[in-house]
């Protein structure tokens, strides 16, 4: 299975939207233990350096219970595959195009600025309940930019 990447640069910082794809089998598309992320990749021998390259991959996700006195708490740790362990097929995670986002980005980060510098001044309950509402639906929105989801074509 191929899957294409699309980087958005924002703000010194990078993130990565995938192209809508096609999984090589219904089996790897069900299976709860795979998933596609760019977080929490165990490094497998070698040191993890965030050097701008780093891609998102195709995982295998164990999640463990750790006890250690009176603490308890999850861990996930992934495994990043090459092949898909249904069907064998190779996994191809190319980066197509690079897409400087940095305008919009600033853009609804300067709206939500103001939008909750008018929500703190408001004297209206009515009117602050509908200023948070905006600033909430902003929040998601720049959020959003962070999120490996599927890339809609713009922002
Ligand atoms: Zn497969």
């Amino acid at each position: 299975m191929k899957i294409d990447l699309i980087k958005l640069k924002f703000n010194d910082t990078y993130s990565y939207k995938y192209k809508p794809f096609t999984y090589c089998c219904d089996k790897v598309q069900n299976d709860k233990a795979i998933v596609f992320t760019g977080e929490d990749i165990n490094d497998i021998g070698g040191e993890h350096e965030d050097d701008g390259n780093f891609i998102p991959q195709f995982c295998t996700s164990h999640t463990e219970v750790i006890k250690s006195y009176e603490d308890e708490w999850e861990q996930t740790d992934n495994y990043p595959i090459q092949f898909c362990p249904h069907c064998g097929e190779k996994i191809e995670i190319l980066v197509v195009d690079e897409i400087d986002v940095s305008d919009k980005y600033n853009e609804l980060s300067k709206q939500r600025e103001n939008l909750w510098k008018r929500c703190q001044r408001t004297d209206s309950k009515k009117k602050e309940a509908e200023l948070r509402e905006q600033v909430r639906r902003l929040d998601n929105q720049i959020n959003s930019f962070y999120w490996l989801d599927e890339w809609k074509g713009e922002y």
